[in-house]
């Protein structure tokens, strides 16, 4: 369900207005609201009017709403919007919400569940090979509706499994041909403060190095302070570097896919018809719309198509407040054994960590931010996407045949999105894959054949 602020300054179901003027395309999904701050849901907010395909941008107007306002909304009261704000969105955004408003297909060739950085990433890579007939669905209203969105930006190479060393290196590639992606090698550096990390550490290179990812190197704790003078933790004893490593931008990398892709916004998928082991089509609330191929690439709500063993596991970003403490060339700094870790954004200090108190951490190992506020209302959430083994589902799904999953990346999905964009572009062409995939097929977990490996965070 969607709102928008009323004459009478109330919030108001936006599904009341449908069918008269303004069509709206506005995702402020109540159910969303618990994890999606009012003030990041309101840059999703968008009225779009017909004819003449204008935007105007009504975010100012659900900016001003606060929780309180919502947790009051009456949503059987029906007032006529006032629109107060009339701003051009940019380019890139426009064009892929105008193409939701194009003439509405039941048929493609190939139908993607889900215009996060994943399906888009399809789809462009099968462009790229000359398969067009491409639909990406999304229930969203307009790019990053899901966890690509809320991804900090980093990359890496350094991890424990061939596999995942081998998506990197794969996804690297593309990175480095496509400046707009925003590609930054400042570095992932891991502490460790017992031996016993040490070792999971230097274990995990032997397997980097064996794929070729030659410049990780182990460090001692001097070399770890040199690398990020910052740390101020007199418990670390060493750790891992790779200068390869770093960061990357998300949204550029959705948007710059998007260019490339049919996408229809707006368009939940609820449903899959079928007949014996294929998939003849996806259900949605405007009808049934037919393929001959399928992709799940839903996130980490994948779960229902295709018997998917997604969950979602919900993660917390803790920003502080704008500070030059910290260089933005700073490397990824993780604490392995509780997985706390930081980076530099836009002029903040991002703080992560799978325990909620992000702030006790950074004041006791990073001296330089004991005086830096944190930014509470800036904090967001979101979900990856996590496979029982956190190794990502890349493949034909075990129950369809002509549906193929590209899933349950377990929070690498950003970084890995090249790489499996093209390895399920391969696989749908027919053409042999890039790397070997056999180790992500989805039958796996029925084989018992699930990758092992330590996770490093
Ligand atoms: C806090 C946080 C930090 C992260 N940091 C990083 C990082 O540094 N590096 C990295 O590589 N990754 C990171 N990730 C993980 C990364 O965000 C995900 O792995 C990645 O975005 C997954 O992409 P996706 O396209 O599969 O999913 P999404 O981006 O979630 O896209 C899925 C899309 O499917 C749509 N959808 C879902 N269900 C339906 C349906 N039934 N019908 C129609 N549409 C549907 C959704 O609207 C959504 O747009 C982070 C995640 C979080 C939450």
């Amino acid at each position: 369900m969607f709102f928008l602020r009323s004459r009478l300054g109330r919030l108001q179901p936006l599904e009341a207005f449908r069918g008269g003027e303004p069509r709206v395309f506005a995702p402020f999904a109540r159910q969303l609201q618990p994890l999606v701050p009012v003030a990041d849901a309101a840059q999703h907010v968008r009225l779009m009017l017909e004819p003449g395909q204008r935007l105007l941008d009504v975010a100012a107007i659900v900016r001003a709403a606060t929780r309180r306002e919502l947790a009051e909304l009456d949503s059987h009261a029906c007032v006529a919007p006032e629109v107060v704000e009339d701003e051009h969105v940019d380019g890139h955004e426009a064009h892929a919400i105008i193409k939701s408003n194009r003439g509405a297909v039941n048929k493609a060739e190939v139908v993607i569940i889900g215009a996060g950085v994943m399906g888009v990433s399809i789809a462009a890579h099968l462009a790229g090979r000359g398969i067009r007939d491409v639909l990406v669905l999304d229930r969203g209203s307009e790019l990053g509706a899901g966890s690509t969105a809320r991804a900090t930006g980093g990359f890496r190479a350094q991890f424990a499994t061939e596999i995942n060393v081998r998506l990197s290196l794969l996804s690297r590639d593309e990175l480095r041909a496509r400046a707009e992606f925003g590609y930054q090698p400042h570095g992932y550096l891991f502490l460790a403060r017992a031996e016993e990390t040490m070792r999971v550490l230097r274990e995990a290179q032997r397997v980097q190095h064996a794929c070729g990812l030659s410049e990780a190197r182990m460090i001692d704790a001097r070399e770890a302070r040199e690398l990020n003078p910052a740390i101020g933790d007199p418990l670390i004893i060493g750790g891992a570097f790779c200068p390869s490593d770093g960061f990357i931008a998300p949204m550029a990398i959705l948007r710059g896919y998007a260019r490339e892709a049919r996408i229809e916004f707006g368009v939940e998928v609820h449903g899959l018809r079928t007949d014996g082991d294929r998939v003849l089509a996806v259900q949605t609330r405007r009808g049934e719309i037919e393929g001959d191929v399928f992709v799940n690439a839903a996130g980490a709500w994948a779960a229902p198509f295709g018997d998917v063993p997604v969950e979602p596991l919900e993660r917390h970003v803790v920003p502080t407040v704008a500070t030059d403490v910290l260089p933005e060339s700073m490397p990824m700094t993780i604490w392995c054994e509780d997985g706390f870790h930081l980076r530099v954004r836009d002029g903040r200090v991002l703080l992560l960590s799978p325990e909620r108190d992000v702030e006790t951490p950074a004041r006791e190992r990073v001296p330089p931010l004991r005086n830096v506020a944190i930014d509470r209302a800036a904090a967001w959430s979101g979900f990856y996407e996590m496979s029982p083994d956190h190794h990502a589902i890349v493949g034909r799904s075990v129950p369809y045949a002509n549906l193929f999953l590209a899933n349950g990346s377990s929070g690498h999905g950003v970084m890995h999105a090249p790489a499996i964009g093209r390895l399920v572009a391969e696989l749908i062409a027919g053409v042999p894959t890039s790397i070997d995939i056999t180790p992500l097929r989805p039958s796996r977990f029925a084989e018992n054949a699930a990758i092992s490996g330590p996770t490093l965070l």
